[in-house]
């Protein structure tokens, strides 16, 4: 059986971050419907041009589109033992195709941690982030800053502001999440697959308790 994990929680909340680190420490893929959708974008592909317009406003891309590329991305080679999805799914109409992709594989969701923080931080931590632009590695002026400013420590690229990083998106982004997102918790809690994680400790202790979530 495979291991397919859903980080849910608000945008900034950390899930891109620890997505990457426990990518690394359990070996499976890091699947981020973000990513997958910046990278449409940078190779100006129809599905990035239809995206861009609805992530620019702090909108989510309609469930179709969503669901065919995460899809796509699942059903490849790598994700055989499992995925750490971050970003998705981010509706109940998301949630329920989750369920039946992986149905046909004979899979379901594992875990769904739930990565908590209040909003004046999720503000705060958006608005003064910096992403890689190679790969996607994310900095924070404050709380996690390059060693070079500008340059990311991993792999060397430039760091850039997300458009999508702006405060007047970011409080919208985090309405939307309240409106369409948020009753997931719900979904997951009702499936006992539900496991809350205090976003607001440092990156390490965030990191300690998902771990410990995952081997419950
Ligand atoms: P993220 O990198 O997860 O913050 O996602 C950036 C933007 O991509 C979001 O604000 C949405 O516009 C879009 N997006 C990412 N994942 C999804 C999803 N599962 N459903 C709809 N839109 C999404």
């Amino acid at each position: 059986m495979a291991t397919y994990i859903v980080l849910l929680g608000p945008p900034g909340v950390g899930k891109g971050t620890q997505a990457k680190v426990l990518a690394k420490q359990t070996g499976l893929v890091h699947v981020s419907s973000g990513d997958l959708f910046r990278e449409n974008i940078k190779n100006q592909t129809e599905l990035g041009r239809l995206a861009q317009s609805y992530i620019n406003k702090g909108e989510l891309v309609p469930d179709d589109m969503t669901i065919a590329m995460v899809k796509a991305r699942i059903a490849r080679p790598d994700c055989e033992m499992g995925a750490i999805l971050d970003g998705f799914p981010r509706t109940p109409a998301q949630a329920d195709a989750l369920r039946k992709i992986l149905a046909e594989f004979g899979d379901d969701v594992k875990v769904v941690p739930y990565i908590t923080a209040p909003e004046e931080m999720l503000v705060e931590r958006l608005s003064r982030r910096w992403t890689c632009c190679a790969q996607g590695h994310v900095f924070h002026e404050l709380y996690n800053p390059p060693q070079k400013a500008g340059v990311c420590d991993i792999d060397g690229s430039e760091l850039y502001q997300r458009d999508d990083d702006k405060a007047e998106t970011v409080k919208h982004r985090i309405q939307v999440y309240l409106k369409q997102t948020a009753p997931l918790i719900s979904y997951y809690r009702e499936q006992g697959k539900l496991v809350e994680v205090d976003g607001t400790q440092s990156i390490e202790q965030v990191t300690q308790d998902l771990l410990a979530a995952l081997r419950q």
